[in-house]
């Protein structure tokens, strides 16, 4: 069978336009699950138009027979207007067919059989039918939680296996009434094959609890409209005592779509002080819930892109500049200037916020740093101490999936956290990848990736891998997602790191399969080429937190000139002890202490610096002799541990909490007015950038009595100008000119900010990250694009 594309072989007109045609028709892309074959089915039925149209195992193929014009401009209405939320990645057509003399349009069954590589859709915020529904006393689903249709809806989260069908979901559970199943049949029925379709009749239902599991007796609270169901009422009155108990002061944790959260009255100071303590989470920012974006307004400033981000499908939280006013209590997020917002996204949430004018903590279910809670019986085991009640559904959550985290840079999403509402939709690439690829991530913020031709499956965020129960999210994500898109990789690529679960787990696997072994930084440059679909050489910026580099020692500070296939490094902050190594990581003050004396020797202990007024002298000589003598002493060139450091030394951080937050703080305070920075010294014909100077000027200017949000601002502009200057220098020798620029440095936007408007000023090409985060969530997509590369060039 011969499938040639339309674009190079238009329908052959044969000489008029009144012939009779019939072309086969192949979409591929997201296109099952998101409402594409009704789509098709009444675009058909317009323009009069006989055939019909089924998913098979690569799309949806349609077969039709008409005029010739009419069937071009109905191939023309498919690529230019497809419903929402497809994603149509090509569309093929054949046309040398013999007549079928159909006599109608008809959707047939799916055809399963043959290979099969489908993108599935992501899970999506409830649609503005469906909202209308919802509130609409004369709809059978009025108050109903989980409403649903061919357009929004849970889709990963529930699905269990391939083809997307109600029997491989976790809606399996329930056996749909008659009234839902002539919908579902009906194709010119909004919910027409809309898997979780349900109804009270028939679907799941929500319920509350006290924390030892007794079902909370519900007072009927609101007057009902004598049309109404008694049904309904029994929704809306759980939630409304649940608003109650919010207002009251309580903590409760509600199922959602992808996990627990656990919620409480984010304008209640002492409900969110008690949520934090018993989270065990005493600094981390808290994201919030408001009904509208207009709530969100009384706390932050809100652009008209971040407007777009807030209100898209996908919901996500999205980070806000805090305003100055904002009533907002500190212990929602203690030391940052950001707020995370999202929007409802689940009918539930909409009952939740009705007549609520107030936001609410939405935070992940979950202990500290444990994973989020999906499953009922754990959530009731782990929650029970945080939780004073539980608004639990029935309905299965099949793949545990946290919100997405994301921000706006220069009007452009730049993603933070990419989780539910994205995953598991691919990241398509400007390449082909020749092979299957499993590529494993970093160890924190973990994601995986698969690959297939020029699909990226980056896989939802996983988490830290530290624990037993993110581990096997990891595991068992990776089957999964071979399972949903029928992929076998052979080829597996991992970290360098030899103590990363993630890499241990791929040294465990089949010794058949290809292990290729990517350096931490080499990966984060990839991946940010890869996010924007450029190739070649570029000037790598890569600054985070710690990743292993070739040599054995730490990297974080580093400039490469890197294609995918390898990277050279041409200079890197200068390596300085970690003393008490993880130690050094959780305590700043060491790292701040090591500096100090690399600037100023013994001397620096004369000083009159807060700092060191404080320090602990005995505590301090045993750590100076550990960093000389190399005991516990790893080395690192990392940006980030000199932001923690810089952080100490003005008196924000001896200690951290979570990661990070010692240079979020930083950032946090920085006096945006600022002009001016201090100088980085290069050693080594300028391979080498040594600090030494940068701290002796900040020191003199603390002693100075210049405020600590000035010295920040100096010590960020510092680091944009070092950035700017080693990437003019690099375009000198090497005739390059475009930067990329990765790592979790980068999520810090004032840095990132003047760091762009440096290298632009200059005539430079900058490229930052939008698709997959600059943190390691980032990391699998560059392994991959690695490996690959590597791989076509015969180098494995
Ligand atoms: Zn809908
Ligand atoms: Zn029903």
């Amino acid at each position: 069978m011969q499938i040639k594309t339309l674009l190079a072989n238009p329908l052959p007109n044969a000489g008029a336009d009144f012939m009779d045609a019939r072309v086969q028709i192949l979409v591929r892309g997201i296109v099952q699950g998101v409402g594409f074959r009704p789509f098709i089915f009444s675009l058909a039925n317009r323009r009069s138009l006989k055939g019909h149209v089924l998913n098979n195992t690569t799309g949806v193929l349609i077969d039709v027979e008409g005029e010739s014009t009419t069937i071009r401009q109905f191939i023309d209405e498919i690529k230019s207007s497809p419903p929402p939320l497809s994603l149509v990645e090509s569309v093929e057509c054949r046309h040398d067919l013999d007549p079928a003399y159909f006599t109608d349009f008809r959707i047939l069954e799916s055809d399963s059989s043959g290979e099969r590589v489908l993108p599935l859709s992501a899970d999506i915020a409830t649609c503005a039918d469906c909202l209308r529904e919802l509130f609409d006393p004369r709809d059978r689903r009025y108050l109903y939680p989980f409403i649903n249709c061919t357009n929004c809806g849970p889709r990963f989260t529930i699905i269990e296996d391939v083809p997307y069908d109600r029997a491989n979901t976790t809606m399996r559970d329930f056996e749909m009434c008659d009234r839902c199943h002539a919908e579902y049949e009906d194709a010119s029925d909004r919910r027409f094959h809309a898997e979780p379709i349900a109804c009270q009749a028939c679907g799941p239902r929500f319920f509350l609890t006290d924390a030892s599991g007794r079902e909370v007796a519900i007072d009927r609270e609101v007057d009902i409209d004598r049309e109404v169901d008694i049904d309904n009422a029994i929704d809306r009155d759980v939630f409304c005592r649940t608003q109650r108990l919010l207002l009251d002061g309580a903590i409760i944790a509600i199922k959602g779509i992808g996990g627990f959260h656990l919620a409480c009255d984010a304008l209640n100071d002492e409900a969110v002080s008690r949520l934090r303590e018993r989270k065990y989470r005493e600094d981390k920012p808290f994201a919030m819930m408001a009904g509208s974006v207009e709530k969100i307004k009384e706390h932050c400033f809100v652009s008209k892109a971040e407007e777009n981000m807030l209100a898209n499908e996908r919901r996500s939280i999205v980070l806000l500049e805090k305003m100055p006013g904002s009533i907002i209590p500190r212990a929602v997020a203690p030391g940052v200037t950001k707020l995370g917002f999202m929007l409802p996204y689940s009918p539930h949430h909409y009952l939740l916020f009705a007549g609520l004018d107030r936001p609410l903590v939405m935070t992940s279910g979950n202990m500290s740093d444990e994973p989020i809670s999906y499953d009922d019986k754990d959530a009731r085991a782990r929650l029970a101490s945080i939780a004073d009640y539980f608004l639990c559904h029935n309905r299965r959550i099949h793949i545990r999936t946290d919100d997405s985290v994301t921000r706006v840079f220069e009007g452009r999403e730049m993603i933070v956290r990419r989780s539910r509402g994205y995953a598991p939709a691919p990241i398509k690439t400007a390449f082909k990848f020749g092979r299957e690829i499993l590529a494993c991530g970093a160890e924190l913020k973990n994601t995986f990736c698969l690959t297939h031709e020029r699909f990226a499956f980056v896989s939802h965020h996983i988490g830290d891998l530290e624990n037993l129960e993110t581990l096997r999210s990891f595991t068992e994500g990776i089957e999964h997602f071979k399972r949903l898109f029928n992929l076998r990789p052979d080829v597996v690529a991992y970290d360098f790191h030899p103590e990363y679960l993630s890499t241990k787990y791929a040294l465990s696997l089949d010794d058949q399969l290809t292990k290729v072994a990517v350096q931490h930084h080499h990966a984060h440059v990839a991946s940010c080429m890869a996010d924007n679909c450029i190739e070649g050489e570029v000037i790598g910026v890569a600054m985070d937190g710690l990743g292993f580099g070739s040599d054995g020692r730490f990297w974080g500070g580093e400039f490469f000139v890197a294609d995918f296939l390898e990277a050279e490094r041409i200079a890197h902050l200068d390596y300085i002890p970690m003393p008490g190594g993880s130690k050094a990581i959780r305590e700043p003050w060491r790292i701040a202490a090591v500096y100090l004396h690399r600037a100023l020797g013994d001397e620096f202990l004369n000083l009159d610096l807060p700092f060191v007024t404080k320090l602990d002298r005995g505590l301090w000589a045993a750590i100076h002799k550990m960093a000389r003598t190399g005991t516990n002493s790893p080395e690192t060139s990392s940006m980030g541990r000199l932001f923690d450091a810089v952080s100490s030394l003005v008196g924000l951080r001896n200690a951290v909490r979570y990661e990070g937050q010692a240079a979020i703080e930083l950032e946090a305070i920085a006096d945006r007015s600022c002009r001016e920075g201090y100088e980085f010294q290069m050693a080594r014909n300028g391979s080498i950038i040594k600090a030494e100077a940068v701290i002796r000027s900040l020191v003199e200017d603390l002693l100075n009595g210049i405020s600590s949000e000035v010295v920040s601002a100096k010590f960020h502009l510092s680091v944009a100008n070092l950035i700017a200057s080693v990437a003019r220098t690099i375009r000198d020798e090497r005739r390059l000119n475009r930067v990329a620029l990765s790592g979790g440095v980068f999520q810090n936007m004032f840095l990132l900010k003047n760091v762009c408007h440096r290298l632009e000023a200059s005539g430079f090409e900058v490229f930052t990250h939008s698709r997959v985060p600059p943190n390691d969530g980032g990391i699998s997509l560059g392994q991959a694009a690695i490996a690959n590369a590597n791989l076509a060039r015969g180098r494995i």
